[in-house]
């Protein structure tokens, strides 16, 4: 049997993850992430396909982060029949995270099509349409961790642990040959001893080829436990001078995570219940989702949740969808908690809570997530003495505190922990998802730990699996 690996997305860049196993003229995809980028570029590489979408014969999909999932709707769009292989709550999630996905898609051809193109000719159609989302649900499959899947006549597929968000799995391929092959493609490597999630499988079982994420390859994480206290630490600062916390974050994981902090430093008397917001309709969809899989707890969090009830829970949290609710939140003065997303401050109802509150000495905008460059995120970590919102100059006048222990992908001691009973048996190693040093750090590591022959493949190259 022929097999090959061949790569696409998220090859030598951190986007658009998208890695293509060639079976005997069956073609199967690990992950169909969309490229996030400039309009443009964005555009014509969510577009173009490595092989035309109804001939692919089916996804394994890692988890549901949109740089993983995002494109399949455009596949489906384009022809793709399924199926889709996923953890029961990657499909849960990728319910709710595509059609939001699809519904920004929607907008942004709007948007362009009303302000920007001056003629009919440069009109553009949206990537896919929460038409196009919905179908795709039909196509999805769900597999439990740890369950074997067949694929396909020649190989199977396993979904381990990789604790990176709520779902997330690394996928176990297995070429069914006389002389069997196994592949271990990590997706999103999470990392030990996070909030909720249960650690990353351990030990990896030994395989023959590795497909590794090398996001953070370069960098140690400050410990995550230290982030509650010091969240902790921020709000009562903030409420004893009157003021309020503004925390952007994303909707899946990161605003889940702050909940749960907080819920369990109330709960541990460290904290003085004070008004919580979780202002983002994703958000609430995607807490629900949190509340539907206690299966993927780990044990603290399901010590609380026993104990607690509901870890997410309206004791906690004030929820908010509509509106109306959300702008109420600019007329109080009471010391609250805010999180809001779009976590890169680039769109969303963060927005107004910024617009209203940096001028105000008294508030705090905490930081807990990476921000790109060119984002207002980005200007608000550089503490820029004014920033840009709505076409409107503020004054940045608030306090600014940035926390980068969130991270939900391992770091170097994370990955030389995970890989080293694997490495020296290694035949092959590939290095995705990374850009600039990351591969190659994620290269050195490997080496480090015995496996001779790692690659950092550019998209397009192709490998044979002997
Ligand atoms: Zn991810």
């Amino acid at each position: 049997m022929r097999a090959e690996l061949e790569f696409h997305g998220a090859a030598q860049t951190v986007t658009g993850s998208m890695h293509l196993l060639h079976l005997n003229g069956q073609s199967f995809a690990m992950d169909c992430g969309l490229f996030q980028g400039h309009r443009q570029e964005a555009r014509d590489r969510n577009t173009s396909f490595p092989m035309p979408p109804e001939k692919l014969s089916g996804v394994l999909l890692s988890h549901a982060h949109i740089d993983h999932s995002g494109n399949i709707p455009g596949l489906v769009r384009h022809g793709f029949s399924g199926p889709v292989y996923a953890t029961p709550a990657t499909c849960d999630l990728c319910d709710v995270m595509l059609a939001d996905s699809a519904h920004i898609q929607e907008e942004d051809a709007r948007f362009w099509n009303e302000k920007r193109a001056s003629r009919r000719s440069d009109y553009i159609l949206p990537l896919y349409t929460v038409k196009d989302a919905r179908a795709s649900a039909k196509y999805f499959h769900a597999v439990a961790y740890d369950q074997v899947a067949r694929f396909s006549e020649h190989a199977t597929a396993t979904f381990l642990e990789a604790g990176h968000i709520l779902g997330s799995a690394m996928v176990l391929v297995e070429l069914r040959r006389p002389d069997p092959v196994r592949l271990l493609y990590t997706g999103d490597f999470g990392r030990f001893h996070m909030p909720i999630l249960r650690d990353p499988a351990e030990p990896l079982p030994p395989v023959d080829y590795l497909i590794t994420e090398s996001t953070y390859a370069d960098r140690r994480h400050a410990e995550a436990d230290d982030m509650q206290q010091r969240l902790v630490e921020i709000i009562d600062q903030t409420r004893s001078v009157g003021g309020k916390v503004i925390i952007p974050s994303f909707s899946v994981g990161r605003t889940q995570n702050l909940v749960y902090y907080l819920a369990r430093a109330i709960a541990a008397g460290q904290l003085e219940k004070l008004p919580i917001y979780v202002d983002s309709p994703l958000s609430v969809n995607a807490t629900e989702i949190f509340q539907k899989h206690p299966e993927c707890y780990d044990e603290e969090a399901r010590k609380f949740y026993k104990q607690e009830g509901d870890i997410f829970g309206d004791h906690v949290a004030t929820y908010i969808t509509r509106v109306e609710d959300s702008k109420a939140l600019n007329h109080s003065d009471r010391p609250c908690v805010v999180i809001a997303s779009a976590g890169m401050c680039e769109a969303g109802r963060i927005l107004h809570h910024l617009k209203n509150n940096i001028e105000n000495e008294s508030n705090t905008v905490v930081i807990v997530g990476f921000m790109a460059q060119h984002t207002l995120g980005r200007r608000i970590v550089e503490r820029r003495e004014e920033l840009k919102i709505f076409g409107r100059m503020y004054k940045l006048l608030c306090r600014v505190e940035v926390l980068n222990g969130f991270s939900a992908h391992a770091d170097s001691a994370d990955f030389a922990r995970a890989f080293a009973p694997l490495a020296p048996k290694l035949r092959g190693a590939f290095c995705v998802h990374g850009e600039g040093t990351q591969p190659a750090a994620m290269r050195d590591i490997l080496l480090k730990l015995g496996c001779p022959n790692v690659h950092i493949p550019a998209p397009g190259e192709r490998y044979p699996l002997d």
